[in-house]
């Protein structure tokens, strides 16, 4: 159903007919559930007919498609994205919104620009018959008000456009601010803040291209069931976020990581084994000498401390086996007692198992 012709349409023929049930007409059309979601949904598609919104809709269903709840969800979903990010099927949906919504826009735009070629063909025709009138003198007043007629018609069309490239021109650098934003939360773990496991490798794989050397570090919270256990989730959380913050001081200028759980990936380019194991032992350190306290009442939750594993990375290496290798040294570390580094290169045999 074309939503903007039925509208306008709508609009004149059938005055008694309120709103109200023109939306639910709609919803009952496209088997959707009443619910207060829907009902806005097709609110704002009734309402503001020349929107993205109901553009995006026209689309799906002019090839016979009927709308979908998820189809609600993936259209609107970029309009939420103050709310913070709460699992990756939202982030996914949210993209899917905007990705949605460019693609309306660069059709619309394409559509704006025929249009506009069209007319521009039209009165260029107009205007060479007018200017073919006057110079041949057959109907010379006719052909000069026609020639006014013309210009003054060609003139408003002119200014409508302007307004309508301006109008596209805000909402394209509108969503391209929302795609920055998508793209760059898509690769930031929403608790801590910091670059997730995916940030993490896509700057193995740069780093690699660009054929600089790397270590890669491995950390892993010792003990971390316990401060749940003890404390609570909430407190855990708090530890987390501590503990990242404290990584990305102490190893500034790499990329300190999320990449799951209590876990964290540091990637260190373009430094040598020995610097990189200094570093990593000054946030060992740091971490361990820090005195956590719950905020309530000031109770000491104890020391908490990281086992890590570190080696570099070989020439070629893929990032997978390069990672195995560190998780192999960080089980190591736990094994030998935890809160330690473990170094090794893939030459080591101990840990190439
Ligand atoms: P180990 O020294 O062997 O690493 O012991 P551990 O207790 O740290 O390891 P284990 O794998 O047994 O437990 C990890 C815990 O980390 C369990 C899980 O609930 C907790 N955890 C993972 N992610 C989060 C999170 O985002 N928040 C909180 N509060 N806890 C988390
Ligand atoms: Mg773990
Ligand atoms: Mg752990």
């Amino acid at each position: 159903m074309r939503i903007a012709r039925a509208v306008r349409s709508d609009a004149g023929k059938e005055e008694g007919r309120t709103l109200f049930e023109r939306i639910g007409a709609f919803l009952v059309d496209q088997r959707l559930e009443p619910t207060p979601t829907n009902y806005a949904f097709v609110h704002r598609l009734f309402t503001d007919p020349d929107d993205t919104l109901a553009r995006a809709v026209e689309l799906i269903t002019d090839r016979g498609v009927r709308l979908t709840p998820r189809d609600i969800q993936t259209l609107t979903a970029d309009e939420h994205s103050d709310e913070p990010v709460v699992s990756d099927v939202d982030l996914k949906a949210r993209t899917e919104g905007l990705v949605a919504r460019t693609q309306m826009q660069v059709e619309g735009f394409a559509d704006m620009v025929t249009a506009m070629r069209a007319e521009t063909a039209d009165f260029g025709r107009d205007l060479a018959a007018s200017a073919e009138a006057m110079s041949t003198g057959s109907d010379a007043p006719q052909a000069n008000d026609d020639f006014l007629r013309i210009t003054a018609a060609m003139l408003q069309r002119i200014r409508v456009a302007e307004q309508k490239l301006e109008t596209t021109t805000r909402e394209a650098n509108d969503l391209r601010e929302k795609l920055e934003e998508a793209r760059d939360n898509a690769r930031r773990d929403p608790l801590t803040q910091l670059p997730n496991r995916r940030a993490f490798e896509e700057a193995f794989a740069a780093q690699e291209a660009a054929g600089g050397s790397m270590c890669i570090a491995v950390c892993d919270i010792d003990h971390f069931k316990s401060v749940n256990d003890r404390f609570g989730h909430a407190v855990g959380d708090r530890v987390l976020r501590v503990i990242a913050d404290a990584l990305s001081q102490c190893c500034r200028g790499h990329l300190v990581t999320r990449y799951g759980g209590e876990e964290f990936a540091i990637l260190f380019t373009d430094v040598p084994p020995d610097k990189a194991q200094a570093v990593l032992e000054h946030a060992r350190g740091t971490v361990q000498a820090k005195r956590y306290k719950l905020r309530d009442n000031d109770a000491p939750l104890g020391e908490i401390t990281f086992s890590a594993g570190l080696t570099p990375v070989e020439p070629g290496e893929m990032h997978q086996t390069a990672f195995h290798r560190a998780d192999r040294l960080l089980y190591l570390a736990k094994h030998e007692g935890r809160n330690q580094v473990k170094i090794g290169s893939a030459s080591y045999s101990d840990f190439r198992r």
